[in-house]
């Protein structure tokens, strides 16, 4: 997905909403949302600025930030000084869904095509292994943001559904990340419901 339109939203603030701090007890430390920042420069005029970026991302306790994944705003941070350019972050994270024992590894879409392919595939892949061997998780790595998208998160049916929940905040003036999938029910009447049937 390539939406110039989506506004970026800091992870720190999409952290507190819908945030489930009380489940991330049941994690091991490692297992738990994580976050960082990195230091970015504007090519524009020049100004640096740190941006948070997750390290790990715990899907369960911290469902507003697959909503971020889905609508293409997490790893984007915009310019403070001259608000005319939208970074897209190069960093490396994992995404680790409990409830399908699921751990990806998210690497740059540009490291596959760079690095030969299949092979850059499998190695980076025994690195994934050997780093969860405790874990009782299945592991696999994908090349930006949007084959995570395809491959575990329902793709662009799912992107509209997030799409959808976007729009609705707007009218209902809320922040992102206030309407998510796991509570989405709350906000929509029937007949415009982004999941289930009518
Ligand atoms: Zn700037």
């Amino acid at each position: 997905m390539s939406d110039t339109n989506v506004q970026p939203a800091p992870l720190e603030m999409m952290h507190e909403i819908g945030s489930r701090a009380d489940l991330a007890e049941e994690f091991p430390e490692h297992l738990r949302t994580k976050f960082s920042e990195v230091e970015l420069m504007c090519p524009k005029c020049r100004s640096e600025w740190g941006a948070g970026v997750a390290m790990l991302i715990n899907a369960k306790t911290d469902p507003a930030a697959t909503e971020g994944i889905l609508r293409g705003s997490m790893h984007r941070s915009r310019c403070p000084a001259c608000k005319n350019y939208v970074h897209d972050i190069m960093h490396i994270w994992d995404y680790y869904d409990p409830d399908n024992e699921q751990i990806v590894q998210v690497r740059m879409d540009w490291e596959y095509k760079a690095g030969g392919g299949e092979e850059v595939y499998f190695k980076r892949l025994e690195d994934l292994v050997m780093k969860y061997q405790e874990d009782e998780v299945k592991v696999d790595v994908v090349f930006g943001m949007q084959e995570l998208r395809d491959k575990y998160l329902g793709g662009q049916e799912a992107v509209d559904a997030a799409m959808r929940r976007r729009d609705k905040e707007i009218e209902l003036k809320l922040y992102p990340g206030n309407i998510r999938a796991d509570n989405e029910s709350e906000f929509f009447d029937d007949e415009d419901a982004t999941t289930g049937t009518a």
